[in-house]
């Protein structure tokens, strides 16, 4: 026939081997591999070449290395301690210094992670130290205080309180919010340095406090966990800080970091060692827990924390040390090219290598692991004679932990081509730390997700048969930022999704970026037989071969325009909501243009989509004759112009300028949070100029949004 259609093999029997292929003991023993040293960005050019030639192995002839020089930080030293007056000093100046004999050392922090002979990779001699990437070198000396979570919100709450915060230290709590964004805020606050711990109120139920013994006994968090990570500013944009928007090549013109990265210095440290730093605020300032109704304090009571905001007491200071040392290295990524018969339509996966540990067990190499068992089956249908409809691209991106760099480099270089020629984005980062699928995708995405992981079973069975779809909760977040699928996605208009089974509330607590992230951790806890780890493999592999050889581009124009009309609905009850608080927006009337648009697209939307299932059942019917041979190739190009218009879609969302103040962000509708990192933003726009109660701005970004979506529906509706 003439219309495209899987080649040398059937589509249920590519279905079979990528479900089939994936297997435990394999995805064990590559997870062993990857997690069995150091690999940390730019520092893992032998898994490069080992991943390149295991994927050459499984017949992905095409793979090859593509490297950029990155701007990138590697630790060298810290230091924290918590100082205490002694009684003979009389001057009450910080300035007199902890080396002057007037103050003495009262709690110097270990920095380090308990060295455990039940984990392996804990006690590597060239085990990764505990720091924080991008952050800045510093030495403070200062008071602290005790900021929550470190969210804009706690910040203002604590500057509404009239809570000095100027040269003072901030202590926060991991969670809500991607980290960078926290010391980005103590930082723009005229704080001077800024502590980031681990509290155990953040693990769900299986904590010590509740009765479980710790990692490697238990499965509750070990205290001397430590939560690495980078502090990229990144909501205000990935990738290498000194080339925002083009690759990264060695001699390309460098840009100035400060508005990308930290200048205040930075530590990670674990709950042992923010202990004595919280309980010597006891009894000074308000506790959090009386301090407002968003402030809870943390799950350290039980260790006689009070959780009190501070200032720490004038006898008690905290110093403060970071020593980072900046180059200009190369990263490696990992690239294999499967040939499609049609060229100008391709699909990527991609999955990052590098990790902050040794291990990394979890993030990313449960991903890695199953990603080598997807290319293994892929090359099991080559080998059966498979030739795929659409081009695949298989990546393995390095650098991703300290802002998504390898990726993004790699989609700023080939964005002209990306642009034309791409269909979607795959990404799978940790593959399983739990039981619990978790998927965020872009809406046109969502239909295809949904399909594929009612096929894969399920690896726990309360009921014979389950498939993970039968046992997921069935949310699907929006796309915000924190992995690899951001510049695909933000920045070059391809519709993305990101899937994995993450750790579920009640269960092992995994230790995210921490040396117990690991292989022993994972055999134990996080995945004991690997099962999790060739499900989102099976899963992975289902959703690549109906995205690449379904003959109409599996993609739901319709679920995109239900998303929007919802996504708008949440803009007007947020501008209804500044409005009631007196901020003068005009009338809501200036929505009514952006609500015409969404439901135009709606209507286009549907009617590209019934346009689709009818191509669809003409090929399954199969009764054109063959001496009509001209309503055949009419035919293949009506299948033609659907998907061209499939593919395009997503592109339509983007706005040249990008948005205000983060010009590289493009798309219209999704961005990562300006101060949430992870979470997504929808109609970012018209959200942050409601959020800096700034009506113009509002009225500019409807009207930009109106044309946008309106420009998308003539797409759609265009002969
Ligand atoms: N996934 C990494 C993290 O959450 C990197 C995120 C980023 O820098 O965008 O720390
Ligand atoms: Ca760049
Ligand atoms: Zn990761
Ligand atoms: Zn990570």
């Amino acid at each position: 026939a003439s219309w495209p259609r899987t080649q040398g093999v059937e589509f249920a029997d590519l279905q079979d081997i990528l479900i089939n292929t994936p297997d435990a003991e394999k995805a064990r023993e590559w997870s062993k591999y990857y997690t069995s040293g150091p690999h940390l960005a730019g520092k893992n050019l032998s898994q490069a070449i080992w991943t390149k030639e295991k994927w050459q192995q499984f017949g992905i002839e095409n793979t090859l290395i593509v490297d950029y020089d990155i701007y990138v930080n590697y630790p060298k030293g810290h230091r924290l301690a918590l100082m205490q007056k002694t009684k003979k000093d009389t001057t009450d100046a910080l300035a007199v210094g902890v080396d002057g004999g007037a103050w003495e050392v009262k709690y110097e922090a270990s920095l380090e992670e308990d060295v455990l002979k039940e984990d392996g990779t804990s006690g590597l001699a060239d085990r990764i130290p505990t720091f924080h990437g991008y952050s800045a070198s510093g030495n403070v000396t200062a008071p602290y205080i005790y900021c929550n979570y470190g969210t804009f919100k706690d910040f203002e709450e604590l500057q509404t309180a009239n809570v000095s915060l100027s040269g003072k230290i901030a202590l926060i709590k991991y969670g809500g919010i991607f980290r960078g964004l926290k010391v980005k805020r103590a930082q723009e606050l005229g704080m001077v340095g800024a502590i980031l711990y681990s509290d155990p109120g953040d693990d769900g139920k299986v904590t010590e406090h509740n009765g479980n013994t710790t990692y490697p006994d238990g499965p509750a968090r070990n205290p001397s966990s430590v939560q690495r990570g980078s502090t990229q500013f990144l909501s205000f944009a990935p990738g290498d800080p000194t080339t925002p928007g083009y690759p990264s090549k060695p001699g390309v013109p460098r840009q100035p970091v400060d508005h990308a990265i930290p200048s205040i210095p930075s530590i990670p440290i674990s709950y042992v060692d923010a202990l004595p730093l919280l309980k010597a605020l006891n009894g000074h300032g308000p506790k959090a827990s009386a301090f407002n109704k968003y402030w809870q304090g943390g799950g350290l009571g039980y260790k006689g924390v009070e959780y009190n905001i501070g200032p720490s007491p004038s006898n008690l200071a905290l110093n403060l040390v970071n020593e980072q040392e900046y180059v200009t290295t190369p990263m490696w990524n990992v690239i294999g090219i499967i040939n499609g018969s049609v060229a100008d339509e391709v699909v990527v996966l991609g999955n990052h290598r590098d990790a902050w540990i040794a291990g990394g067990a979890g993030d990313p190499n449960s991903g890695s692991a199953a990603f080598n068992e997807v290319i293994r089956g892929l090359g099991k249908a080559l080998q059966a004679g498979w030739k795929p409809l659409r081009t695949i691209v298989l990546a393995s991106w390095d650098g991703e932990e300290y802002g998504l760099l390898g990726s993004t480099e790699w989609v700023e270089e080939y964005l002209p081509w990306l642009k034309d020629a791409t269909v979607a984005y795959l990404n799978v980062d940790v593959g399983t730390v739990g039981p619990d699928f978790k998927a965020s995708a872009a809406p046109l995405l969502s239909k295809v997700l949904t399909e594929a992981v009612h096929l894969v079973q399920s690896p726990n069975q309360t009921i014979a048969n389950q498939t993970v779809g039968d046992v997921w909760d069935h949310h699907i977040s929006t796309m915000g930022s924190g992995s690899d699928f951001t510049a695909f996605q933000d920045f070059a208009g391809i519709p993305s999704l990101d899937i994995g089974f993450g750790f579920s509330r009640k269960g092992p607590v995994y230790h995210y970026h921490s040396n117990y992230d690991s292989f022993d951790w994972m055999e134990r806890f996080g995945d004991p037989g690997f099962h999790y780890h060739a499900t989102i493999a099976k899963i992975w592999g289902i959703l690549a071969a109906k995205v690449v050889e379904a003959p109409l581009i599996p993609l739901n124009a319709t679920d995109y325009g239900l998303g929007l009309i919802k996504y708008v609905d949440s803009v007007k009850e947020k501008a209804e909501k500044a409005e009631e608080a007196g901020l003068l927006l005009g009338s809501k009337s200036q929505f009514r243009s952006l609500d015409k648009a969404t439901s135009r697209f709606l209507k286009a939307s549907r009617s590209h989509d019934s346009l689709a299932s009818d191509l669809m059942q003409k090929i399954a019917d199969d009764d054109i004759p063959w001496w009509k041979w001209w309503e055949k190739v009419k035919l293949y190009y009506a299948i033609r112009r659907v998907n061209t218009k499939y593919k395009f879609l997503e592109r339509q969302f983007l706005y040249a300028p990008g948005l205000d103040e983060r010009p590289w962000f493009k798309h219209i509708v999704f961005a990562p949070g300006k101060w949430t990192g992870y979470a997504g933003a929808t109609f970012p726009g018209i959200v942050e100029a409601i959020d800096e109660k700034d009506p113009e701005a509002m009225w500019k970004w409807i009207g930009i949004a109106t044309g946008i979506v309106n420009g998308a529906t003539n797409w759609l509706d265009k002969e």
